[in-house]
């Protein structure tokens, strides 16, 4: 039980005056030791440590990160101590005021709840009633001074409020509970010191310049899965866009979850600045799934929303058969996925790779099947589809990049497909595919509908008319029309 390991019990015979010898007594704690934690050969690399990350920027990290790390086994070691001495008795000692993780810090602030939804509270204790200037109320002998205990108990107690709202003073509501200055004080200094030490672990916002960095929040949560052990290492950054940063990781064995973890996972970090998310409004804001959300959702919400969708997006698409990379984990707005590439090298994107002909017409057929798998069976129109967003790896094209893919009755989805369509009939032509479909047969070929148009004005006129329809269906009878769907199948609900 004891995470050291057994002692090594080697009895050595000697003198007394041996014995009293403080330097024998030394080396042989050395030689002890040496056993015990024998010098480490190759240091593990710990999370962003590698050649282009040295910097000194995140030391004070990696000493919040360590000191993390050493209150778990604390923590841990202090929780074994206290089932040792409770035991089976039905009185038991809690340790719990010594822990060192600190509760801010749990997990629990997984669901942080939003300051609005918290500003009416109805279970708030009344105002204290306030004692006048001259220190007194009441008249002849029934005069209650401010020192009053029974007042100034009360008051206290309504003071606690003024704590900082994670700071647990337990439910004293109703209960009439007067505490003593005493009491009250200590409570204070406590409620204060505590509040300082979480302002320390999580620091302020980092205005970093730098692109590549992650904001503190973001590496604490990523050192989180490290420490978990569901990631082994993070090796590096593989892609850094306007909206988000990728990132190469190991996988580890994680302890809690039964999925395994694989081998290679890319970590999809949705930005925290806000700026490049708002041209991204019209994605989400008129997707019925999150509609009655988008209303009520503060900017860092949006964002979360943002890698929540990507990882919907790609459990349908999965379920589908259709190669994409697979769900490990989402935190908040990092999305952990399966890496689609091998030995730290991601798979090149189509506009990156030659193909032979040969690979280049199978990489076609399969993009038209893979469009048609999209939008029949997983009700899904991918909204940003190009060779920038298609990898080939193993013979085959991959999906990725589905953050912003929404529902073919979403007001603008069949424009969004039209604009897929031409991307990938053009990408096809260009490179010598002569069977591909122009963009408005490709268009009917996914759709299943049949706009007869035969230029791209007219088509495009065609579809903005039915999305019109659908619109004016939705506003008179409050739910989406299923026009869209050819088969008439009902859309997946994984929500
Ligand atoms: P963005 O919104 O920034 O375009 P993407 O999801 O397209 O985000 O990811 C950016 C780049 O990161 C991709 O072009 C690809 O090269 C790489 N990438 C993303 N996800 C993976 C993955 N699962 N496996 C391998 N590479 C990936
Ligand atoms: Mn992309």
């Amino acid at each position: 039980q004891c995470p050291w390991g057994a002692p090594n019990t080697t009895s050595i015979s000697c003198s007394l005056a041996d014995v009293m010898s403080e330097q024998l007594a030394k080396e042989l704690q050395l030689e002890e030791e040496n056993a015990a934690f024998p010098e480490v050969v190759a240091v593990a690399e710990g999370p962003f440590i590698t050649g282009e990350n040295i910097d000194t920027s995140s030391d004070l990290m990696l000493a919040q990160m360590l000191q993390m790390e050493f209150d778990r086994e604390y923590d841990a070691q202090l929780r074994r101590e206290e089932k040792k001495i409770n035991g089976d008795s039905k009185v038991s000692i809690s340790f719990e005021n010594y822990r060192k993780v600190h509760p801010y810090d749990s997990d629990s602030s997984e669901d942080e709840v939003d300051w609005q939804d918290t500003r009416h509270d109805p279970y708030r204790a009344d105002k204290p009633t306030t004692t006048p200037r001259r220190g007194f109320i009441g008249k002849g002998k029934d005069i209650t001074t401010k020192h009053d205990e029974v007042v100034c108990g009360r008051k206290n107690t309504a003071r606690m409020e003024n704590f900082a709202p994670e700071f647990q003073v337990g439910d004293g509501i109703g209960m009439d509970l007067k505490l003593s200055n005493q009491v009250f004080n200590a409570l204070k200094q406590h409620a204060y010191s505590e509040e300082r030490r979480s302002a320390r672990l999580h620091e302020k916002k980092e205005h970093s310049t730098a692109e590549k960095a992650v904001d503190p929040k973001t590496r604490l949560l990523l050192y989180k899965m490290v420490n978990a052990g569901m990631l082994e290492t993070i090796t590096g950054c593989i892609s850094t866009g306007k909206e988000s940063v990728v990132f190469h990781a190991y996988g580890g064995e994680s302890a809690t979850e039964d999925k395994v973890i694989p081998s290679e996972c890319a970590i999809k970090v949705f930005k925290t600045t806000l700026n490049e998310f708002k041209n991204r409004d019209k994605y989400i804001k008129d997707d019925y799934r999150f509609k009655d959300r988008f209303s009520k959702l503060n900017p860092r919400k949006i964002i979360r929303m943002w890698a929540e969708k990507e990882m919907h997006n790609l459990t349908r698409m999965q379920n589908a058969g259709i190669p994409c990379p697979q769900v490990v984990i989402l935190k908040k707005h990092v999305l952990v996925m399966s890496f689609i590439g091998k030995d730290q090298v991601p798979a090149p994107k189509l506009k990156d790779v030659t193909l032979s002909s040969e690979d280049m017409k199978k990489a076609y057929y399969q993009t038209l099947n893979m469009m048609q798998q999209l939008y029949k069976e997983c009700n899904l129109i991918h909204a940003d589809l190009s060779e920038y967003n298609m990898l080939w790896h193993d013979g085959k094209v991959w999906l990725i990049d589905v953050s912003q893919s929404v529902e073919p009755t979403h007001p603008h989805g069949l424009e969004f497909l039209f604009r897929d369509c031409r991307n990938v009939s053009q990408f096809f032509q260009k490179g010598g595919v002569s069977e591909a479909l122009n963009e408005r047969e490709l268009f009917n070929a996914v759709s299943g509908l049949n706009i007869t148009a035969d230029n791209e004005v007219d088509f495009q006129a065609e579809i903005e008319a039915l999305e019109k329809m659908n619109e004016d269906h939705v506003q008179s009878h409050g739910k989406k029309l299923s026009t869209f769907s050819s088969d008439g199948d009902p859309p997946i609900d994984d929500e």
